[in-house]
C-alpha cells in the first residue's frame, strides 16, 4: 500500500497531507467532535470509528464526543499512536474510497473549529537565544544582554490558561497601569504597545505524579504534539508591572493558540540537531539525539480593509532549549505536568532581523517602522489589525503543517 497516496483529493501547498493526519475539536450541527483532517477535509472520528478497521481499538462510547480531546490523548501513545497510523492506512485504501461521500467527511468551511484541549496549566519559556538577546540588549546591556541563569536553565513563568483561545476569536486591546518615560505617576488607559510573540505550544500527553521528576529520557513520551501559539503582550503594561516577579497583566489578557495538534510521530522527518550549548548544562538537562524541528514559520499582519503582508520569517530549529530539558527542568523539582498542560516555547526569533518573532524587535522597540502595505506602517499591533502565524514543515505530499493561528485586535473594551 503506497502510504503517500489517498483516495481524497489534496489541494496543492496543503498542511494536511496523508503524512501528518493531526487531531483537533470541532462542532457539527451543536455537537462535540474529535477530529483529524486531510486536505480541505475534516474527518469525524466517533463516525470513523465505525468501519470495521477501528473496532479493535474499542474507543469508549462518547469519549469522540467530548468537547476536548484530554480523555482521547489519555487514552496513551500506545492507542493513539497505532490509530493515526489506521487512519492514514484507511485512507490509503482504495476500497475505502466510497467513503468520501458519508457523514465521516466534512469540508473545513462546514465545521467550527474550538480548543482543542482543555488547558489547566500553561507554562511560558523563553529559549530562544536570539529573542533573549535582543530584549537584553534593548533593555539591559548590550554587552551582556543574557542574563547569569540564561544558559544554564531555561527560563519560564507560569501564565494564565483561562484566557487562552483559539484561532478566530478576537481580542481586545488591554486596559491597564502604565507608567510613561520621565513620568512621576503611572497613568491607567488602554495599551499603546500590543505585540504578538510568535511560539510554538508544545501539548503535554501524559502526566507524572507529584514528587516524580521526568527526566530528558522519558520526555518526549510526555509529548502528545505541537500547536502554534501567539503569546500576545501588552509591553507597556509589562514594562512596568513586571519587576520584581515577572509578567502579569501584560500577558494574561489573552493568548492565541492554532486548532490542530500536530503529533510528535509526524514531525519525526523533520528532527533536527539544536544549536551548540555552550557552558555544558547539568546532567539533567544533558539529552541525546537530534532533538529540535524544522519548522517554517511566518506572522503576517493584516490592517482592516487591507492585504495581509509578512512581517517575519523564523524556524523553530533556532530554539536554544528543546522540549526534552524544557520538560525535565519544569519537573525536576517534582511539579506534575497534566494532560492538556501547554508549554509554550518563548518567542522564536532567528539570527537576521527579517527573523524577528515580536514587535518589539522588529521595530527595536518601537525606534524602526514595520512595512505593513498601501504606505501603512506599524511599530506595534493597532486596532482591527489582524495577526496570523503559520508554520509547516517539509513540502509537496511530505508536507506536515499547522494550519494557522489567527487573531483580530480589537479596541480597548468601553472605546
Ligand atoms: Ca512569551
Amino acid at each position: 500500500m503506497n502510504l503517500t497516496q489517498s483516495w481524497i483529493t489534496i489541494p496543492d501547498q496543503s498542511d494536511f497531507t496523508l503524512a501528518n493526519i493531526p487531531f483537533g475539536i470541532c462542532v457539527v450541527d451543536n455537537y462535540y467532535h474529535a477530529c483529524s483532517r486531510i486536505g480541505d477535509q475534516v474527518i469525524l472520528l466517533s463516525h470513523l470509528v465505525q468501519e470495521d478497521a477501528f473496532a479493535k481499538y474499542e474507543i469508549p462510547d462518547g469519549l469522540l464526543n467530548e468537547p476536548f480531546l484530554n480523555s482521547f490523548i489519555a487514552l496513551g501513545k500506545s492507542i493513539t499512536v497505532p490509530f493515526r497510523e489506521e487512519i492514514q492506512s484507511w485512507l490509503s485504501d482504495q476500497s475505502n474510497a466510497s467513503a468520501v461521500e458519508s457523514d465521516i467527511f466534512y469540508h473545513i468551511d462546514d465545521v467550527v473549529m474550538m480548543m482543542p484541549v482543555h488547558t489547566r496549566d500553561y507554562t511560558d519559556f523563553y529559549s530562544s537565544i536570539e529573542h533573549a538577546t535582543n530584549v537584553g540588549k534593548m533593555f539591559r546591556d548590550p554587552e551582556n544582554a543574557l542574563l547569569p541563569n540564561w544558559r544554564h536553565l531555561p527560563v519560564g513563568y507560569h501564565g494564565r490558561a483561562s484566557s487562552i483561545v483559539v484561532s478566530g476569536v478576537d481580542l481586545h486591546r488591554p486596559m491597564g497601569q502604565t507608567m510613561a518615560k520621565d513620568a512621576s505617576a503611572p497613568t491607567y488607559g488602554a495599551s499603546k504597545r500590543v505585540d504578538f510573540e510568535l511560539e510554538m505550544a508544545c501539548i503535554i500527553g501524559k502526566e507524572n505524579i507529584l514528587g516524580s521528576p521526568v527526566s530528558t529520557a522519558e520526555a518526549e513520551a510526555s509529548i502528545f504534539g505541537l500547536a502554534l501559539f501567539n503569546d500576545w503582550s501588552a509591553r507597556d503594561i509589562q514594562k512596568w508591572e513586571y519587576v520584581p516577579l515577572g509578567p502579569f497583566l501584560g500577558k494574561s489578557f489573552g493568548s492565541s493558540l492554532s486548532p490542530w495538534i500536530v503529533t510528535i510521530e509526524a514531525l519525526n522527518p523533520y528532527r533536527v540537531h539544536g544549536p551548540k550549548q555552550e557552558p555544558e548544562v547539568l546532567p539533567y538537562l544533558q539529552y541525546e539525539g537530534a532533538r529540535n524541528f524544522d519548522i517554517n514559520l511566518s506572522v503576517s499582519i493584516q490592517p482592516e480593509d487591507s492585504e495581509e503582508v509578512v512581517v517575519c520569517r523564523s524556524n523553530y530549529q533556532y530554539m536554544y532549549w528543546n522540549l526534552l530539558q524544557q520538560i525535565a527542568h519544569h519537573t525536576v523539582n517534582g511539579c506534575n505536568l497534566q494532560i492538556g498542560d501547554i508549554l509554550a516555547s518563548g518567542t522564536i526569533s532567528g539570527k537576521n532581523e527579517s527573523s524577528y518573532g515580536s514587535m518589539l524587535e522588529l521595530s527595536w522597540a518601537g525606534s524602526k517602522k514595520v512595512d505593513v502595505g498601501n504606505g501603512q506602517t506599524r511599530v506595534f499591533i493597532d486596532d482591527n489589525d489582524t495577526v496570523t502565524m503559520r508554520g509547516h514543515s517539509g513540502s509537496g505530499d511530505q508536507r506536515v503543517g499547522f494550519g494557522e493561528v489567527s487573531t483580530k485586535i480589537l479596541p480597548a473594551h468601553g472605546k
